[in-house]
């Protein structure tokens, strides 16, 4: 049932805007997959998922289902289900009459229109719910019957635009949950929109990184930690440690103020380097030794955070950032050896 859903150099331009709201935004989502387009307020995510719904038609570029190119297929025929911000649910209407209303608009017998709705509920865990109406129900169990009314349809695509970020923190998490699960059990291919990183990280089987209208980077969500392709998106995913150097002759060393590191990953050589390492990577006071980057620095700040430490360091005008387990004591005006191990350091591009 689910489909491979493509964008071609999608661009779109709304009335007489100096710029583009999306700019060539090509991705393709595999049947089954859950993608996240992430990225901040106004990036274009809205926009993009509105013309995979058909609610908007792109400057250029194509959006193709299946390998079929649907432009010409209007929203209704598209078989695509959206999901909001706002559970918009018909106020006198029963859950389960809201969760079948689709259904009913296509004419379907009464007496399937409530086994597939009850079977939408049961997928959403509300089954048990469909007598009350949506007056009745949480602002969680609300958005929960949208997502039931939406997979009743059983789409080919599932459109989710920010479908948690009206809920508090706790009912987020639950819900987040539930998603997953969902998604598992019905291997729908699934858009969610989100401004949200952590969002993105836990729910995503691959996450699209726009920001000013373009695609920065698509990848797994490890990836985003491990190998992000340039400082903003480091930046984005919340990375501090920047090293500028230039590289050596051989490409796996850089000349740095804290001295030559050594690097796992090959960089052209001669080419000004940035490098970046997660905070967690960073090793402090290591007695085993046998680290290829190692120097002396200064602690100057240590912030407790409850599962960890998070240290500031400063060594040959540069500042980075270590995280420490808790117990890991370091005081502020100490001197200790850092080490940063070669594997972990990755150099970002421009
Ligand atoms: P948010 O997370 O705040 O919802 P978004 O990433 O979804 O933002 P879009 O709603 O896609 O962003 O908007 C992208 C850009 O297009 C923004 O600069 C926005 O101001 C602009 N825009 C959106 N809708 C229209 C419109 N109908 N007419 C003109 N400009 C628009």
């Amino acid at each position: 049932m689910s489909a491979r859903l493509e964008l071609r150099d999608v661009s779109l331009r709304y009335g007489r805007s100096a710029e583009p709201a999306l700019r060539n935004l090509s991705l393709s989502v595999e049947p089954g997959e859950l993608v996240a387009l992430l990225g901040p307020s106004g990036c274009g995510k809205t926009t993009a998922l509105k013309i995979i719904a058909g609610l908007l038609a792109p400057t250029s570029g194509d959006v193709l289902v299946d390998g079929r190119s649907v432009l010409r297929v209007p929203p209704e025929k598209r078989e695509a289900a959206m999901v909001f911000q706002k559970p918009l649910l018909f106020p006198n209407m029963s859950v389960e009459a809201n969760v079948g209303f689709g259904l009913r608009m296509r004419g379907m017998p009464q007496a399937e229109i409530r086994d597939r709705a009850r079977e939408a509920l049961r997928r959403v865990r509300m089954e048990g719910y469909g007598g009350r109406h949506p007056g009745e129900l949480s602002g969680g169990q609300q958005q929960r019957v949208s997502l039931a009314r939406a997979l009743v349809t059983e789409p080919k695509l599932l459109l989710l635009d920010e479908p948690l970020s009206a809920l508090d923190a706790n009912l987020r998490d639950a819900l987040r949950e539930l998603l997953r699960e969902v998604q598992d059990e019905g291997a729908y291919t699934t858009v969610f929109v989100t401004h949200d990183q952590e969002e993105a990280v836990v729910l995503a089987d691959r996450i699209a990184l726009v920001t000013d209208g373009a695609l920065r980077m698509y990848d797994r969500p490890e990836a985003f930690y491990e190998r992000p392709k340039t400082r903003e998106v480091a930046e984005f995913f919340g990375a501090t440690n920047f090293i500028g150097g230039r590289a050596e002759a051989s490409g796996f060393s850089v000349e740095t103020s804290l001295g030559t590191l050594e690097l796992a990953a090959g960089v052209p050589p001669g080419s000004s380097v940035t490098l970046t390492i997660r905070p967690e990577a960073v090793r402090l006071g290591d007695p085993r030794g046998g680290c290829e980057n190692s120097f002396p620095a200064r602690v100057s700040s240590a912030t407790y955070l409850g599962t960890q430490v998070s240290y500031g360091l400063e060594a040959g005008g540069t500042s980075l950032r270590a995280a420490l387990p808790p117990h890991a004591r370091l005081d502020v005006g100490d001197e200790v050896d850092v080490c940063l191990p070669a594997g972990s350091l990755w150099p970002l591009g421009g």
